[in-house]
């Protein structure tokens, strides 16, 4: 907006940022920094802290200990409308009562914007979100999918240089969700601003992040790109999180393998013999749980065409061989 002072690229920077309720530390002193225009989702199973460290960046919740740095500036104490942050909340909360466009608009009119430009600025952002043609409807007169495209352009409307988003995808149907999941990708590419997405799928994550920050317990387990995530899980708990992977002890320690990078095969010359303990087709691949002799449970991958080449059978013996290279030693 005119009045708006011009924005540069933007780093977020997370110092020792802790949440204390209580007893329970909800964020335990986590340390990161957001790159300025990257789309970074927080992954991790529920109550690891997620939404708590979103709604600290946010400021919707108080800091207990640490500080949040926006473009050099410390952001931690000030009211969430001084933050250049905005947060699109999992259930919308939409004013019942507006239209589309007066949604959208709150906030400009809260700042004293007058109907014709703040009405003028909220059907751009409904344009961004393909919704003008619905801008005169009310909240219940609307789909999930569009309540929630009304929502994300509300949160636009400030002008935000990081968008923080806390499970957007959750509350919509499977097919929905990766309409929808593309969109925040095309949107994110529009606006060239920081995205924050939290979530605790692993297939969302890989798909719209450049960074994957994975959480466990208040901390911080592993941020990278999804492919070195993915590829070279740090811990047990990121291998395990992640999907795909085996986890594997060999006498010399704890690795993981990816599911696909390890071959079934006969029991001469492999390298762990194994029972086979189920099989699951799942289109490209077939899914075989073997189970070792000293009790450890994988899961290899096999390509559709490999498997009905010689078709395994439930409690056969096999033998389970990898490439070196393909293992990767984890911390603990
Ligand atoms: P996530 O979003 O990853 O599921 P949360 O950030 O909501 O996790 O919660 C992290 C931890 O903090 C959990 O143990 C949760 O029970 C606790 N917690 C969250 N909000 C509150 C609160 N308002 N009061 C007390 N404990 C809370
Ligand atoms: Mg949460």
């Amino acid at each position: 907006m005119a009045e708006e002072k011009t924005r540069s690229p933007l780093d977020l920077e997370l110092v020792a940022l802790t949440k204390r309720y209580g007893d329970t530390l909800a964020v335990d002193a986590i340390d990161h920094v957001f790159p300025a225009s990257s789309y970074v989702c927080l992954l991790g199973p529920s109550g690891c802290g997620k939404s708590t460290t979103l709604r600290m960046i946010a400021g919707h919740e108080a800091v207990s200990d640490g500080t949040i740095v926006l473009g050099g500036s410390e952001i931690s104490r000030r009211p969430p409308a001084e933050r250049g942050t905005a947060m699109m909340f999992q259930s919308y909360a939409l004013f019942p009562h507006l239209s589309v466009i007066d949604n959208v608009s709150f906030g400009l009119k809260m700042r004293g914007i007058a109907q014709g430009p703040r009405h003028a600025k909220a059907k751009e952002l409904l344009d961004l979100v393909d919704m003008v043609e619905l801008a005169d409807r009310r909240p219940d007169q609307l789909s999930g999918g569009q309540q929630q495209r009304v929502a994300l352009a509300r949160a636009m409307a400030s002008e935000p240089q990081v968008l923080l988003l806390d499970e957007p995808l959750s509350a919509l149907d499977p097919f929905l969700r990766l309409r929808v999941r593309a969109e925040l990708k095309r949107l994110h590419r529009e606006l060239g601003i920081t995205f924050i997405h939290v979530t605790h799928s692993q297939d969302e994550a890989m798909a719209l992040s450049d960074q994957i920050v994975v959480m466990n317990a208040g901390k911080i387990e592993q941020a990278g790109s999804p492919r070195d995530v993915f590829n070279a899980p740090g811990t047990a708990f990121v291998a395990r999180f992640i999907g795909n992977h085996n986890v594997l002890q060999l006498s010399d320690g704890q690795y993981s393998i990816r599911s696909d990078r390890v071959q079934v095969g006969p029991v001469a010359n492999a390298k762990l013999p194994a029972t086979v303990s189920a099989i699951e087709y799942q289109g490209t691949t077939v899914a075989v749980s073997v189970e070792t002799e000293d009790a450890q449970e994988l899961t290899v991958l096999v390509a559709e065409d490999q498997f009905f080449e010689v078709p395994l059978n439930h409690n056969e013996q096999v033998g389970l061989t990898w490439h070196g290279e393909d293992l990767h030693r984890l911390g603990k």
